[in-house]
């Protein structure tokens, strides 16, 4: 019986524990709530939950995804490529030359979000940032109540995933390749002498 977590609020459904709110018993677990069952803090539907994070979520990345979410109330309602599947949600952040890089999904994009480390801001036209597996161009983007950040474009529009699943993966599995050395180029055809040997000996 694993806990979730409200998307919106960030309020914590224990299995345990029950809703004294929704009169739901103890021991019931996530997947049992009735499907009008809403968030007793901010009255999100059920579907807002998520599965518990394991690790404390760095304060930086919450006003991210929380700024984020209010773009796309306020903002983003009228943008036509929007994908209803989709969430706004952080994923795989780590710490990175002393900045913190990771993902971030919306209904509209699929991101890398750097938050560099103190200093003089990227120039907003786009620099090459070089991460291990090779270089990278961000942009400065200043986001309110956001501390500044770049953002690396991976997916735009983010049209093609079938579920906030999927997009999860590939923002996931995007942010493990750029920290990951490139893979070593394929080694030369061999050479026709390492091939035959024989070719170079004289004549006997
Ligand atoms: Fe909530």
């Amino acid at each position: 019986m694993a806990p979730r977590e409200c998307g919106i609020c960030w309020y914590v459904y224990q299995p345990a524990q029950g809703d004294d709110v929704w009169q739901v018993p103890p021991g019931t677990p996530f997947e049992a709530l009735p499907d009008d069952w809403r968030c007793p803090r901010c009255d999100s539907a059920k579907d807002r939950f998520l599965p518990l994070r394991e690790a404390p979520v760095d304060p930086r990345v919450r006003a991210l995804e929380e700024a984020y979410r209010k773009i796309e109330r306020e903002r983003m309602s009228d943008f036509p490529l929007l994908n209803p599947a989709l969430k706004v949600q952080a994923v795989g952040f780590r710490a990175f030359e002393g900045g913190l890089l990771g993902a971030l999904v919306t209904p509209w994009s699929l991101n890398a979000i750097y938050f560099p480390p103190g200093g003089p801001p990227a120039p907003e036209l786009g620099h090459d940032r070089a991460l291990p597996a090779g270089p990278c161009r961000f942009f400065a983007q200043q986001v309110h109540g956001v501390e500044p950040i770049e953002l690396a474009s991976i997916v735009s529009p983010a049209v093609d995933f079938a579920s906030q699943d999927e997009a999860v993966a590939a923002a996931g599995a995007a942010i493990d390749a750029l920290l990951s050395p490139p893979p070593p180029p394929p080694k030369p055809a061999a050479s026709r002498r390492e091939l035959f040997p024989f070719l170079s000996r004289g004549p006997r």
